[in-house]
C-alpha cells in the first residue's frame, strides 16, 4: 500500500518505522530537518511511567514499553532509562488514590512512602510531611530526539522515504485515493494518508475544527551545588509533584545539572511564531521551587529550552480516521504527556489504516469526543 504519514516527529517517526518493516510504501513529510527543535519531541529527556490515575493510559502502557525496548533493541542504543520515578503530592490529593488504584488494578508493583521514607532512600529530594510518594520501578526517561532520530534512521533502511523540509499544504480525497500537495507544488497520490503534524494539525484540517490549544512550555536545568552523586540515575528517580504540577529529572548524563520543568499550561501561541528564551519570572518560580524540594541543586541555569503542547480540553489523545475521508487518519493532542505513548501511537494509527483493529476500546479519543 502507498502510505504518506505526514510530520516526522515523535508519533510520526514510529508510524514511519512500523508501515515501512511491513512492507509497505511509506513517504515521510517533515517540515523542517527531523530532530529539529521547533514541535514537541526534542530534548534530551521525557518521563515514561506506569502511574497515571486512569485505566485506559496505564493499560496502554503496558503496551508501549515493550515496543520501546523493541526499538533499543533495533536502534542499538540505549534510549530508555529505567531510574525509578516518584508521583507525590498532598496527603488528600486525589490523584495520588486514582493511580495507587490503576497500579493495583494492573497489578504493577509500587512502594508508598512517607516523607522520610523518600529522603532516606532519594537523598536528594524532600517531601513535607503532609504529603505521600508513589514510587514505581519501571519509570524512567526516554531521550527524546534519540527516539525520534533511531525511528526515523530504522524507517529508512525499512524503505521509507523522508521529505524533510517539505510543508504538506493540502490533502484531498478523490475516490479511493488521497492526493498530498505541498509546498513546492507537488502533488503525489496514496492510498492511505496518516497526519501526525502535532501542533501544526488544526492548520491543515481547519473544517474539523479541533479542540486544540498550542501552548509554550518552558525547561530550565539547575546546576548541582553540593552532592552529585545524589542526582544520578538510581539515586534520583523522575519525579511529579502531582499538586504544584512540578516534575524532574535525575541528571541525565548528557546535560550539566538536573532538569525541572512545570506541566501548568503556558501561554497560547502560533506554531509558526519565532522560539523566544525562557522567561525570568519563570526561572525565579523553578528555583524557588528547587530550594524546596531539592536543596543541594544551585540557582545556575546551566540550560534552557521551550517546546510546544497540543492541548485537548481533557488532555485525552485524538486518535481518529477524519471524518468524509476514509483513507486518512489523524493523530493529534498528545496533551503534554504522549511521548511516552508515540511508539504505540504509531503502531495503532499504522493498524487501524491498514483495516486491523487494535485490542482496547479507544473510542474516547474520536474526533467528536469532546463535549
Ligand atoms: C516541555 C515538554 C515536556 C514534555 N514532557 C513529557 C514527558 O515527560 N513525558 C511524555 O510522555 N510526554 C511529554 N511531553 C509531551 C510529548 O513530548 C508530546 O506529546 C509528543 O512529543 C508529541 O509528539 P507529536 O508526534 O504529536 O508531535 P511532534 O513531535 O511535534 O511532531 C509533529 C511533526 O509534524 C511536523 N509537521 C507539522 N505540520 C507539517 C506539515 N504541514 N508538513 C510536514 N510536516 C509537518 C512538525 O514539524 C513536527 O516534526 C512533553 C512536551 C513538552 C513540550
Amino acid at each position: 500500500m502507498r502510505v504518506a504519514v505526514i510530520g516526522v516527529g515523535g508519533t510520526g517517526s514510529a508510524t514511519c518505522r512500523f508501515l515501512a518493516k511491513r512492507g509497505h510504501s511509506v513517504v515521510g513529510y517533515e517540515r523542517f530537518r527531523v530532530g529539529h527543535e521547533r514541535g514537541s519531541s526534542h530534548g534530551e529527556s521525557r518521563i515514561i511511567r506506569y502511574t497515571y490515575p486512569d485505566m485506559l493510559y496505564t493499560q496502554m502502557m503496558g503496551d508501549a514499553y515493550p515496543l520501546w525496548t523493541e526499538l533499543e533493541a533495533e536502534a542499538g542504543e540505549e534510549l530508555l532509562a529505567r531510574c525509578g520515578g516518584l508521583y507525590f503530592g498532598k496527603n488528600d490529593e486525589p490523584s495520588i488514590h486514582e493511580t495507587e488504584r490503576a497500579l493495583i488494578g494492573a497489578g504493577l508493583p509500587y512502594d508508598k512512602l512517607t516523607a522520610h521514607e523518600v529522603e532516606s532512600r532519594f537523598p536528594a529530594f524532600r517531601l513535607t510531611n503532609d504529603e505521600t510518594a508513589l514510587y514505581q520501578p519501571e519509570s524512567g526517561l526516554l531521550r527524546a530526539t534519540r527516539c525520534v532520530l533511531a525511528n526515523a534512521r530504522l524507517a529508512v533502511e525499512a524503505g521509507a522515504v523522508l521529505r524533510e523540509e517539505t510543508v504538506v499544504t493540502e490533502i484531498v480525497t478523490a475516490g479511493s485515493e488521497v492526493v498530498v500537495r505541498t509546498d513546492s507544488g507537488e502533488e503525489s497520490v496514496f492510498d492511505r494518508v496518516i497526519v501526525t503534524a502535532g501542533a501544526w494539525m488544526g492548520e491543515l484540517f481547519t473544517r474539523l475544527h479541533l479542540p486544540l490549544t498550542i501552548t509554550r512550555q518552558q525547561v530550565t536545568y539547575l546546576n548541582i551545588a553540593q552532592n552529585p552523586t545524589h542526582f544520578e540515575k538510581g539515586s534520583l528517580p523522575v519525579w511529579i509533584d502531582a499538586t504544584t504540577l512540578y516534575y524532574g529529572f535525575p541528571n541525565d548524563g548528557r546535560i550539566t545539572g538536573a532538569k525541572i520543568a512545570s506541566h501548568v499550561l503556558g501561554e497560547s501561541v502560533d506554531p509558526n511564531a519565532p522560539k523566544r528564551d525562557v522567561d525570568s519570572d519563570y526561572i525565579e518560580a523553578v528555583r524557588d521551587y528547587a530550594r524546596m524540594r531539592l536543596p543541594d541543586l544551585s540557582g545556575e541555569v546551566t540550560y534552557q529550552t521551550t517546546c510546544l503542547y497540543t492541548v485537548t480540553p481533557n488532555e485525552d489523545f485524538i486518535l481518529d480516521r477524519v471524518p468524509e475521508s476514509p483513507n486518512v487518519w489523524l493523530v493529534s493532542g498528545c496533551s503534554g504527556h504522549g511521548f511516552k505513548f508515540t511508539v504505540l501511537l504509531g503502531k495503532i494509527v499504522s493498524q487501524l489504516a491498514l483495516g486491523e483493529t487494535y485490542g482496547r476500546d479507544l473510542s474516547r479519543f474520536r474526533i467528536r469526543g469532546f463535549d
